[in-house]
């Protein structure tokens, strides 16, 4: 299975701008997306609340191994967020997303009760060229906020330098992960320590290996997964659409095969 490593650059702008999640995306020749959000400052407050999956302590645990998901981290990590410089979160953050990465992780079933979490672990940047390409979209970041189009958001003085910009966004501490000192000055690093989860994570139950072609789960009799667990790339955009048409698609397919023209679809 594989998930879309995404890292951010958090871009405090001069006033306050218009809200917006992502509306534009820019799809790279390297198959890197380059997506924007703004508006959405935090207050000393909600900073410190809980945001539910949106936390980084419940959404981003994935971004840890597993040995280190445990309590104790989470509740660190929920007292560190005391410190976090609101100022950050005053503007923006324009994000890299790797389409189809090639790192690939695993999904182990911790026992047979249906109400355990299974462990899955992404290796997120295992292959290098995923690493590659990070590098390459948080370059491709840089260029856009120099753009004078961009200077009209950012501070009269000329902005924030690259530097100062990736200090700030590994301040954003937006996941568990722990931090180095080469962060702003190493983009492989910056990409390995800021790296999230968008929660467009595929895989688990690929066809051809846990389903056949119909869907139907090899060697048990009366069930199918038509899911996204089934894809076999994590596409950059975003999965929801397609895993409902497949649904339907499949659906309709059965319901045709059953009952012909009784179906009515
Ligand atoms: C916070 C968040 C934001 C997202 N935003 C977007 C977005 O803006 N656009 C977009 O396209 N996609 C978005 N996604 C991704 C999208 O939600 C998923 O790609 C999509 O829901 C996958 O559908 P699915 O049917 O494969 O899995 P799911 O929707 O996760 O469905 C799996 C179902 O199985 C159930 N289940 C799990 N284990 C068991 C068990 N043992 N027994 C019985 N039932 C079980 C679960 O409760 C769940 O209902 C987002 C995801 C998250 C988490």
């Amino acid at each position: 299975m594989s998930d879309n490593p995404l890292s951010s650059v958090f871009i405090p702008t001069k006033d306050p701008p218009k809200q917006s999640l992502i509306e534009t995306v820019g799809i790279t020749d390297d198959g890197v997306f380059i997506e924007a959000s703004s508006g959405f400052g935090q207050t000393g407050d909600s900073i410190h609340c809980h945001h539910g999956i949106m936390s980084a302590e419940i959404g981003q645990l994935s971004t840890i191994p597993p040995k280190d998901r445990s309590l104790e981290a989470v509740h660190k990590y929920v007292r560190n967020k005391n410190s976090l410089p609101k100022e950050v979160f005053h503007g923006g953050f324009i994000l890299s997303k790797i389409d189809g990465p090639l790192s690939t992780g695993n999904l182990v079933l911790v026992d047979t009760d249906p109400n355990s979490n299974p462990i899955v672990t992404f290796n997120y940047f295992k292959h290098p060229q995923d690493l590659r390409r990070c590098v390459y979209g948080i370059k491709t970041i840089e260029k856009i906020i120099s753009t004078n189009t961009f200077s009209n958001f950012t501070p009269k003085d000329g902005g924030y330098s690259m530097e100062k910009l990736l200090n700030m966004s590994v301040a954003a501490n937006i996941n568990l992960i722990p931090k180095h000192t080469d962060d702003s000055t190493s983009l492989e690093q910056f990409c390995r320590d800021t790296v999230v989860t968008i929660w467009h994570y595929h895989g688990g139950c690929h066809v051809g290996k846990v389903v056949d072609q119909q869907y139907k789960v090899i060697g048990a009799s009366g069930l199918r997964v038509i899911d996204g667990s089934t894809l076999s790339r994590s596409p950059g955009t975003n999965p929801q659409a397609t895993v409902m048409m497949m649904g339907r698609y499949m659906g309709v397919k059965i319901l045709r095969e059953r009952l012909g023209r009784a179906a009515g679809v």
